[in-house]
């Protein structure tokens, strides 16, 4: 879709993952999600073979959610996605380091293609090559707080990174309460929090999946401890 000069989904590239997955937790990155672009898919009902159409309204997408995830689980093969995109837009560089990344390269003003380069270099500076160290991407999603509770807990920590959203609550990144409770790089003989991005939960090799769910507990455990937030997984256990 970049490379035809068409905007809208720039910000998700490098996203593992085929097209037909991606409503299903309407991926998102860096400030943009699948339900910004997504016009409509068509899936098939595993239980009579009819074809549906799905319409943007009728996923019912929220923050890593749709009704894929809920009430129709498992029914529905996505065979289809239909995308609304514009061949004028305006660029999403606020989230995350893409500023910073773009500054330091000489890109104040980049143009979709170098916008859609910089955010995959990005990625692969954070994020490991699961052909060479297995994860799972991003384990937990980021919790959104109340704004009272973000202004108390700014107070004991100043620099707590946090985006504000349209409802007036507060999102802030589970990966920096995980590295501020001290996981960033821990590990043992099977598994671990990847030292370049503590949202990542890394499998070295001879674990099993109690593994890291016992792993992904005890993450969650200290966070609540340290800073009285509950940090859900955003990945499917199976
Ligand atoms: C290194 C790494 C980084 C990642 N970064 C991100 C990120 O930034 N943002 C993000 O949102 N996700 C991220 N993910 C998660 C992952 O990329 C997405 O969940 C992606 O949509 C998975 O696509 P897939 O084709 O592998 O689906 P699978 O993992 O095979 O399936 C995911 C779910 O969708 C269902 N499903 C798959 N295809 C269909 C279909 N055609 N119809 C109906 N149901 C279907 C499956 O049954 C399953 O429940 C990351 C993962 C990794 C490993």
């Amino acid at each position: 879709m970049v490379s035809q000069g068409l905007y809208g989904v720039e910000n998700l590239a490098h996203i593992p993952g085929k097209v037909g997955a991606a409503p299903v937790q309407n991926i998102g990155a860096y400030g943009m999600e699948l339900k910004d672009s997504f016009m409509q898919c068509q899936a098939m009902d595993l239980n009579t073979g009819q074809i549906h159409i799905f319409t943007n309204e009728a996923c019912c997408f929220g923050y890593r959610e749709s009704i894929f995830k809920h009430e129709i689980k498992g029914r529905y093969i996505i065979t289809s996605v239909d995308f609304q995109l514009s061949k004028q837009g305006v660029l999403k560089t606020e989230y995350g380091n893409i500023k910073s990344y773009l500054t330091e390269h000489g890109m104040e003003h980049p143009t979709l293609q170098q916008l859609h380069d910089a955010i995959c270099a990005i990625r692969d500076a954070k994020l490991p090559d699961v052909k060479q160290l297995g994860s799972a991407g991003s384990f937990f999603k980021n919790p959104v707080i109340p704004a009272a509770r973000f202004e108390a807990l700014q107070k004991d920590h100043p620099n707590m990174p946090h985006y504000d959203e349209p409802d007036g609550k507060v999102k802030v990144p589970a990966g920096w309460l995980i590295e501020q409770a001290g996981w960033k790089g821990w590990r043992n003989e099977h598994v671990g929090v990847y030292d370049k991005q503590a949202l990542v939960l890394v499998h070295y090799g001879g674990g099993t999946g109690q593994d890291i769910v016992n792993l992904a507990q005890r993450i969650q455990h200290s966070v609540a401890e340290k800073f009285g937030i509950q940090i859900s997984p955003e990945v499917n256990f199976v």
